[in-house]
């Protein structure tokens, strides 16, 4: 293997270090405490998971965490006025609705409810918006996390080719944007792309946001290009054991490994960082509606 690993749950580990001795700073300097609400909307066991974990790293870095379980036949009314309630919840700086949301409850107006000052998810139309037009915003905290990490590899990513492979909302378009925002020559691909495997080939910066386990191989890659690899899949794994599975990526990391500069391993790459950037997020939206200056290095 000849790639740098990069350790995304070292720089995680950073990333909520900054943010607790933020919120340290704002509770002493200021008496403000940043406040987080999540809202899970039925009992969907892999959102039960990641919100019991955004609760944990919530107060692990100082914030308050509320958490706000509704049954899964809630009504769009009540989910609504639940999220008006939190909007005008002076101690709430950051609202995050889990998704995906049961079917009855459309997902667009729910989160287009959430007052975009406290859209940590970022999903909001208006930061869709401010982002696509390079102005300040809230920023989807996988694309961000990304962004923090191929920064601090690189330096400048100015004048780099990067691909990002997938064209979601969450990921693959705002990460597009970042990209171009620190002037990247970025391309998007997806799933009618001709010729992918050419296209992969040109970057400097590959992003793989598919959902595909272990699709990008290692001839894909441009040698000494970085790998971000954001997919994250489960897979049989009988060499495990009966039954076992084990979590893998959307680029095959043995072969990606040998050819890339750098690579993001699954797991303990993107992944760590999505959290520590909610919480980033957090303590951004709580800065600016306090008119405080935003902490630095935790924003793009
Ligand atoms: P989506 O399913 O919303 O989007 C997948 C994208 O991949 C689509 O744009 C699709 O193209 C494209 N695609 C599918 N098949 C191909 C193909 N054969 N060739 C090229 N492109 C293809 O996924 P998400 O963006 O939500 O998530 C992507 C991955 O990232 C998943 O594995 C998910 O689990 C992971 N993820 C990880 C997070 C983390 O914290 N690390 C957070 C969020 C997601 P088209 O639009 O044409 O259909």
């Amino acid at each position: 293997m000849s790639a740098t690993i990069i350790d995304g749950k070292a720089f995680a580990a950073t990333v909520r270090g900054k943010v607790k001795d933020h919120v340290t700073a704002l509770v002493a300097d200021h008496g403000i405490t940043p406040g987080l609400a999540v809202v899970l909307v039925g009992e969907d066991p892999a959102s039960q998971v990641y919100v019991r974990s955004k609760g944990k790293s919530t107060v692990e870095a100082g914030m308050k965490s509320v958490e706000h379980k509704l049954e899964a036949d809630t009504s769009e009314e009540d989910l609504l006025a639940l999220i008006d309630q939190l909007n005008n919840d002076d101690t709430i700086h950051g609202i995050l609705v889990q998704l995906p949301l049961p079917g009855h409850l459309n997902e667009d107006l729910v989160i287009n409810s959430i007052d975009p000052a406290k859209d940590v998810d970022g999903f909001h139309i208006s930061n869709v918006g401010l982002l696509g037009t390079g102005q300040k915003s809230m920023v989807p905290c996988t694309p961000l996390g990304c962004l923090m990490m191929l920064r601090d590899h690189h330096g400048s990513l100015s004048g780099l080719d990067a691909v990002v492979v997938g064209r979601s909302n969450i990921v693959g378009k705002p990460k597009a944007q970042l990209l171009l925002g620190d002037s990247c020559t970025v391309t998007i691909a997806h799933s009618r792309t001709k010729d992918l495997a050419d296209v992969v080939r040109r970057a400097d910066i590959v992003v793989a946001a598919v959902g595909r386990p272990e699709m990008v191989p290692g001839d894909w890659i441009k040698p000494g290009a970085t790998v971000i690899d954001v997919g994250i899949n489960r897979i049989d794994a009988p060499e495990k054991g009966e039954g076992k599975t084990r979590l893998v990526g959307d680029v095959h990391f043995p072969s990606a490994a040998e050819v890339a500069g750098a690579i993001t391993p699954v797991p303990g790459g993107v992944g760590p960082m999505t959290i520590a950037c909610l919480l980033a997020n957090t303590v951004t939206a709580c800065c600016r509606a306090n008119g405080l200056p935003e902490p630095e290095g935790l924003t793009a």
